[in-house]
């Protein structure tokens, strides 16, 4: 029989706190929370690793193969692994951000992907987050929310995010790889970063992450009865 399962798809551009927002709602909800992006950035690192230019299409694709991505529920969420090592900040720096969104664009990657994300939404209740969540992956979710804020504001959180962890950067450097990163992965020909006809827009720039989450708990409370 098939499983009827709750998804919430959780789609916008870097910085927009989608990811703090979704993990406060997974924990809300009992919900999983997957981080797509990490899958992204994880291919991304085994390519640099190989020392593959980030705009080598062939290069990329011909590394493939050698790819072995798991996606492993714990603690709520999923964890990624590369060839059975447990993925963890080395997936979080400038250089892997610009190659996770140039990865991307390349539709054998984000066709590569597929399965491992969708196979966790059929057998649990999730919350993911990505650009292609709502539109793609997920088509059927039950609510589709697209976050975003001014650039600025979404800057301002990834510097402060990166400074808590140690990643030295500015925040003129933050500011435009998020400018390029915007034009990369909304303007690109497949999966490109921008809302399903049925997501709610949902512009967070002035709010708080308690803000954040309470209004979007009540636009998922009118849907969702736990
Ligand atoms: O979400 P995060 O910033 O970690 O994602 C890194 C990159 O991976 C993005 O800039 C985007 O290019 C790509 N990505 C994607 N589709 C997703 C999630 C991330 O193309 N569902």
């Amino acid at each position: 029989m098939v499983k009827t399962t709750f998804k919430i798809a959780l789609d916008g551009p870097s910085g927009s706190g989608k990811s703090t927002l979704a993990k406060n709602l997974a924990k809300r909800y009992g919900f999983v929370y997957i981080d797509t992006g990490a899958l992204y950035r994880t291919i991304g690192l085994f390519v640099c690793e190989r020392g593959i230019a980030s705009d080598d299409k062939a290069g990329i694709i011909s590394c493939l193969p050698d790819i072995k991505i798991e996606m492993k529920l714990e603690n709520g969420g999923g964890a990624v692994y590369l060839g059975g090592k447990r993925i963890g900040d080395e997936i979080r720096t400038p250089v892997i951000s610009k190659y996770a969104s140039d990865v991307s664009k390349i539709p054998e990657v984000r066709a590569f992907l597929l399965e491992t994300q969708r196979s966790i939404a059929r057998e649990n209740n999730v919350i993911m987050d990505g650009r292609d969540i709502g539109t793609v992956i997920l088509p059927d979710a039950q609510i589709k929310l697209f976050v975003t804020a001014s650039p600025e504001a979404r800057a301002k959180r990834r510097y402060n995010e990166l400074c808590e962890r140690g990643v030295e950067t500015s925040y003129e450097e933050v500011l435009a790889d998020m400018k390029w990163r915007d034009a990369n992965d909304s303007g690109r020909e497949i999966a490109p970063a921008i809302p399903a006809p049925d997501a709610i827009l949902f512009d967070n720039s002035g709010m708080t992450i308690e803000e954040t989450v309470e209004n979007a708990a009540e636009i998922i409370d009118k849907v969702y009865n736990k």
